[in-house]
């Protein structure tokens, strides 16, 4: 259940939206504990990358021309988001690691990053449980959720069941 505004009408989610919702966000983060390589440049911003991850989630296949400019196959998908506006944050998501961007005969893929278990620490900074690769290191970011049920990392479930937290 997704607490609104009072003043806004009552928006019930239904489970999987809610998921959605989470997983989209889950790369948001205070700028104050990101480094500065983490924080998005070109004007992108947080909400950019959650439109872009929740359609890529719900199965949304944004096409590269070859000025390297993004646009998604409806405009649908992304309702108002400018082509110019659409690249810049697919860029920045390829640069901080939310995304993982192949190419083969069909086309132009965009995966994005695992979901991890979130820990926060002492100093206030915020690593997953499994302190993957890279992680501690550049323009790397964590896409991080306190929920369980919507990690989708076997190495925080596993370090979650047998209580063993790398770094704490
Ligand atoms: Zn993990």
């Amino acid at each position: 259940m997704i607490i609104t505004h009072p003043l806004t009408p009552a928006v019930d989610l239904s489970e999987a939206e809610e998921a959605y919702a989470i997983r989209a966000s889950a790369h948001s983060a205070d700028p104050s504990v990101l480094r500065v390589a983490q924080r998005f440049q070109e004007l992108v911003t947080d909400l950019d990358v959650a439109r872009v991850i929740l359609a890529l989630e719900r199965g949304a296949n944004p096409v590269r021309n070859r000025a390297d400019r993004w646009s998604m196959p409806s405009w649908n998908q992304l309702r108002g988001m400018s082509s110019g506006r659409l690249s810049n944050a697919v860029r920045e998501m390829i640069r901080t690691g939310l995304v993982r961007h192949y190419r083969d005969h069909d086309g132009d893929h965009l995966i994005p990053a695992p979901v991890h278990f979130r820990m926060i620490h002492q100093d206030a900074t915020q690593t997953s449980a499994c302190l993957f690769v890279g992680e501690d290191l550049g323009p790397m970011r964590a896409r991080l959720v306190d929920r369980l049920d919507l990690v989708d990392c076997l190495n925080c479930e596993a370090a979650i069941s047998t209580g063993y937290v790398r770094g704490l």
